[in-house]
């Protein structure tokens, strides 16, 4: 039977959801309340003549991204261009700094010339975190995770104790090296899963392989081309998609879900993939069909929020990289601040993207376009001055970095972005930017579950479902979710 089916939201899992819907054979309709597809992936450009990626600026797992264009027998160099990032990014310590080669043979001597032993130390390493990527990323991310009986097979079975579900990263990373530089290299990555290193399975070393055995990449003409590209997949399945229809209801009769409220009209449908966030999407249902409560929530270790700052900037900046991460204040207590402590960090680490270092088509001639990026807890006050407090700080900091004076009076754009906004435009709970916390009690089965338990028709889909936040995951998820959905 063709079903007509919504998807709401079109952000990397919205769009993934749409596309393999339609390939499985129904009519798909996208709803996006934004004046533009993308989500936290979106896109804008300025009236001056910059461009500007407003989420994702690290493009890793490039084979897990293939796969999604595989599927449509396409390859993403139909679409865009990947450009190897070399350095992948420069690291700022308080005490000097350290690029990351692309090429792994150079990567090992940086390790040996700062430890040693450690070129040998990363061998082992990279050689574990290939296992747990190939067996985790293939394996066991494609769940559903309805239950663990999923993850009873004998491949499984037998891979279990490899791969270090029970273990922590801190202690793990602090088994191969003992370099406080080489450290904070390597827990880096896994802030991308929302909490301190101490809290995250050593099974996310995978997330170091992904990262800086694959490479880093990027997109040339920026991150929005993959949503370009996936869209026109979309779009070629058939996909419909509807912007500046914000969905206010979805109507529940008798345990199915049978219609959406799209801007005060009502249009029915056989079922329907939320993909816009998952405490939001409760709140468009009846209270007895929601899955989860609201101390549910309360309890859940969230993923941060941050604060950004879009820049233009009238002259190019010297010794800036195209990703640099400043890490001269300890990792452990601004994790702490966002985590345990709730507050804004007294000593904050932040990342700069310098994207026209590699892409002259993002910034005028000349120029430099460079986004700031500060990780910020959740739900705390989100107010100008505080901003514009951290803004002066992460500028006096990118000065003494690239040896610049009087950077302010360079900026011919300059937009912030902070929880308020992720609140208003994505209706993000506590205004969340990264969704969940990979924490190993918020992992498989005990994530919010992709269906809902009393309404068979209905399913959720992104970062705050299986199997988690980042790019490829919430393409993965909305893969699984539209299987789930047109079995
Ligand atoms: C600043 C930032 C930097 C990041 N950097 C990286 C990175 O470098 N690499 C990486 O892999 N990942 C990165 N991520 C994470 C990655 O971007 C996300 O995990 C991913 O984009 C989430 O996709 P999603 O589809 O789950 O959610 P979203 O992109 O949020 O999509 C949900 C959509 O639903 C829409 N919506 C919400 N409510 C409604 C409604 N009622 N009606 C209609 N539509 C609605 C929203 O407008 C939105 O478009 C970053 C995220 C942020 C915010």
């Amino acid at each position: 039977m063709i079903k007509k089916i919504a998807i709401i939201g079109s952000g990397f899992s919205g769009l993934s959801a749409a596309a393999y819907s339609s390939k499985n054979g129904h009519e798909v309709h996208v709803f996006e309340k934004n004046s533009s597809l993308g989500g936290r992936a979106r896109q804008f450009k300025t009236d001056n003549g910059y461009v500007f990626d407003m989420g994702p600026s690290w493009y890793w797992m490039p084979d897990i991204i293939e796969d999604f264009f595989k599927d449509f027998n396409k390859k993403t160099s139909d679409y865009y261009e990947l450009i190897p990032l070399n350095p992948q990014f420069e690291m700022v310590f308080s005490d000097g700094n350290m690029a990351l080669p692309q090429d792994y043979s150079e990567m090992r001597n940086l390790f040996e010339s700062v430890e040693k032993g450690a070129a040998k130390k990363l061998d082992e390493f990279m050689h574990d975190a290939q296992y747990k990527y190939e067996v985790g990323m293939k394996d066991f991310v494609t769940k559903p995770c309805h239950s663990w009986f999923e993850f009873v097979s004998p491949k499984i079975a037998k891979s279990a104790l490899k791969l270090d579900l029970l273990s922590n990263f801190h202690r793990f990373v602090r088994k191969y090296f003992s370099d406080p530089k080489l450290i904070m290299l390597m827990e880096f990555p896994v802030i991308f899963l929302g909490a301190a290193p101490k809290d995250i399975p050593a099974l996310y070393s995978l997330m170091n392989y992904g990262g800086y055995k694959l490479g880093t990449w990027y997109p040339n003409g920026g991150f929005y081309k993959v949503i370009e590209a996936m869209s026109e997949i979309a779009k070629e399945q058939g996909v419909q998609f509807h912007l500046n229809s914000n969905v206010d209801e979805i109507k529940i009769i008798k345990g199915k879900a049978n219609s959406i409220v799209v801007n005060g009209t009502e249009i029915e449908f056989d079922t329907i993939i939320a993909s816009s966030d998952y405490h939001h999407t409760e709140n468009l249902i009846q209270k007895e069909y929601k899955n989860y409560s609201e101390e549910y929530w309360e309890k859940k270790t969230f993923a941060p929020s941050c604060l950004i700052y879009y820049l233009g900037f009238k002259e190019k900046i010297p010794n800036l990289k195209h990703h640099t991460l400043f890490f001269e204040n300890d990792l452990d207590l601004h994790t702490s601040e966002i985590y345990e402590h709730k507050k804004w960090p007294t000593k904050p680490l932040f990342y700069a993207c310098c994207p026209s270092k590699t892409d002259e088509n993002v910034a005028p001639e000349n120029c430099e376009n460079i986004f700031l990026l500060m990780p910020v807890a959740t739900g705390i006050e989100d107010n100008e001055e505080t901003r514009e407090k951290y803004f002066l700080e992460m500028i006096q900091r990118l000065e003494k970095h690239t040896k610049s004076s009087d950077l302010l009076s360079k900026i011919e754009y300059k937009k912030s972005y902070c929880i308020n906004d992720f609140k208003k435009d994505y209706n993000a709970y506590e205004g969340n930017a990264y969704g969940l916390a990979n924490t190993l009690n918020q992992t498989a089965v005990l994530k919010p579950s992709l269906r809902n338990k009393k309404v068979k028709n209905l399913f959720y889909t992104g970062q705050l479902t299986v199997p988690g936040p980042g790019v490829p995951p919430s393409i993965i998820s909305g893969k699984i979710a539209a299987n789930e959905a047109t079995k």
